[in-house]
């Protein structure tokens, strides 16, 4: 094992990095945490190979650290995956309730807890692989429902809505007309995922911010000012998933 220090160059931003190399490795590994970028590598493999294999993964690494330096920026801590820690769910704090039981029962929200079964509720990884994969099926049920609703209510045909996990935009809207969201507003208020879905619902009338699109928001969404505020001071919260 070996370990060196490196940059490399992803749009315009110099991005040092720790190379791991290791002949037990097998494949390629890479880890963004408190010390930056560090690489894994497999001892045979050939060094020349390495700036491209980051340039292909050039959109993670860049998520990752910019999702670091809001998180060192706002010193908010990074959620541990335990019995008792707090999760965001439209707005209210669930606590995770950790039981004994079968892989693939659903959690079930019982008053403030998010009760989680778990043949090893001790094994974080299978425990926060579970909860997002719950909160994105939430997330996917309730943006539907509140789609449908508004697009009636704008007289328009109910567009198709994927989940985004982008991580400099809560909603897009395509000249196809297809929505997408962010799975991770479902930590947020109702009434701040109703205005992103009435922002995104207004593009279909309306592919640009003119006064005329921000009319169409507020036809769905009144308040849609303090809304917009709002969603962007919680924003470092809401990636810390
Ligand atoms: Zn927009």
């Amino acid at each position: 094992m070996s370990d060196s220090q490196h940059s490399i160059t992803i749009a315009n931003r110099e991005i040092p990095y720790m190379l791991k190399v290791s002949a037990r490795r097998r494949t390629i590994g890479m880890r963004v945490d408190r010390n930056g970028l560090t690489v894994h590598i497999p001892s045979r493999m050939p060094r020349r190979e390495i700036p491209a294999m980051l340039l292909k993964h050039a959109d993670w690494i860049e998520n990752k650290l910019d999702q670091l330096a809001t998180r060192l920026d706002t010193d908010l801590p990074e959620m541990q995956w335990k019995q008792g820690e707090g999760l965001n769910y439209l707005g209210r704090e669930l606590k995770l309730e950790l039981k004994i039981g079968g892989l693939r029962s659903l959690p079930v929200v019982n008053g403030d807890a998010l009760r989680v079964c778990l043949p090893d509720p001790s094994n974080s990884v299978a425990l926060k692989r579970k909860v997002l994969s719950w909160l994105r099926a939430q997330a996917l049920e309730d943006f539907t429902r509140r789609i449908a609703i508004g697009a009636a209510q704008l007289g328009v045909k109910t567009p198709p809505i994927k989940l985004s996990s982008a991580n400099t935009r809560w909603g897009s809207c395509n000249s196809k007309g297809e929505i997408r969201l962010n799975w991770r507003l479902i930590q947020a208020p109702p009434h701040i995922i109703h205005y992103v879905v009435a922002h995104e619902l207004a593009h279909l009338k309306e592919m640009n911010h003119s006064a005329q699109f921000w009319a169409w928001v507020a036809k769905l969404c009144p308040d849609y000012s303090a809304h917009r505020r709002t969603l962007k001071a919680l924003s470092p919260s809401l990636h810390l998933l």
